[in-house]
């Protein structure tokens, strides 16, 4: 039965990696999710329901158009897989339940906002100011965060890297830190309080930093480069779930010892 639930959760999570790649593909042109059905962008033909299967349609057509025969993008299919994997793990983590559903929702959402930033550095409004209310409502109501320390999460998480942003700008006279970033930032404190924000600020700025660093030391361009920072709250914010909050127990005791 166990092994049952777990390949349930992978199929559903594969299922639904499907329909994020819509996502991921059409809000940024904002298009419908919904109509028309996927085709190809080559030729245009409709994708089968027979081949629109996660990730084994894509391997027994090895990552080509059906029809002519363009490539398809493996992205396709590691989204999907990705995206069974995180449900997954968090079945694991929260077993059947509302708060599997509420966080799987959670990190459906930040894989859909991870590949849009990395494809056009931007976090559509159309994604995360909705996700505030919703996630608000979702950690109150079904993940049992107390109501002030969501509260304290949105405001913490909008307002550290708003004075972050405007700091920048007064020193460089230049544009930094995005305002989809911001935005994005109080979504996530919304469904993981104030511990969570903090805890999510500071491992997206670690390794986003080391990443910056890492693309510094392999090529000149690197302080030029945009290195987009939302996959990287993503990271923080799916890690705060699982280690979080044993983390920042154990923070708060050695500070106080
Ligand atoms: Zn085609």
């Amino acid at each position: 039965m166990a092994i049952f639930l777990n390949i349930v959760a992978f199929v559903f999570g594969a299922l639904i990696g499907s329909f994020l790649n819509v996502c991921i593909w059409r809000i940024p042109e904002e298009k419908s999710i919904v109509f028309p059905s996927s085709h190809c962008p080559k030729c245009g033909k409709s994708i089968r329901p027979f081949d629109n299967i996660p990730v084994l349609s894509w391997l027994i057509l090895r990552g080509r158009c059906r029809d002519c025969g363009e490539p398809i993008s493996p992205r396709y299919p590691l989204v999907e897989i990705l995206t069974a994997l995180l449900s997954l793990a968090m079945f694991w983590q929260y077993g059947p339940s509302l708060e599997y559903l509420a966080a799987f929702l959670f990190a459906a959402v930040l894989v859909v906002i991870t590949f849009i930033d990395f494809d056009h550095q931007i976090i559509p409004d159309v994604i995360s100011l909705p996700g505030i209310p919703v996630f608000f409502l979702l950690a109150v109501f079904v993940m049992g965060i107390g109501f002030v320390e969501s509260i304290l999460g949105i405001l913490i998480g909008g307002g550290f890297l708003y004075l972050i942003a405007v700091g920048y700008e007064l020193l460089t006279k230049r544009e930094g830190m995005g305002g989809g970033d911001i935005k994005l930032l109080a979504m996530i404190g919304a469904f993981v309080g104030w511990k969570g924000v903090l805890f999510t600020i500071f491992v997206a700025s670690l390794s986003g930093s080391l990443a910056g660093l890492a693309l510094m030391l392999h090529s000149h361009e690197g302080m030029k480069l945009a290195v987009p920072f939302g996959p990287f709250l993503a990271v923080g914010a799916l890690g705060y779930l699982f280690i979080g909050p044993e983390v920042m127990d154990w923070y708060i005791y050695w500070m106080k010892h």
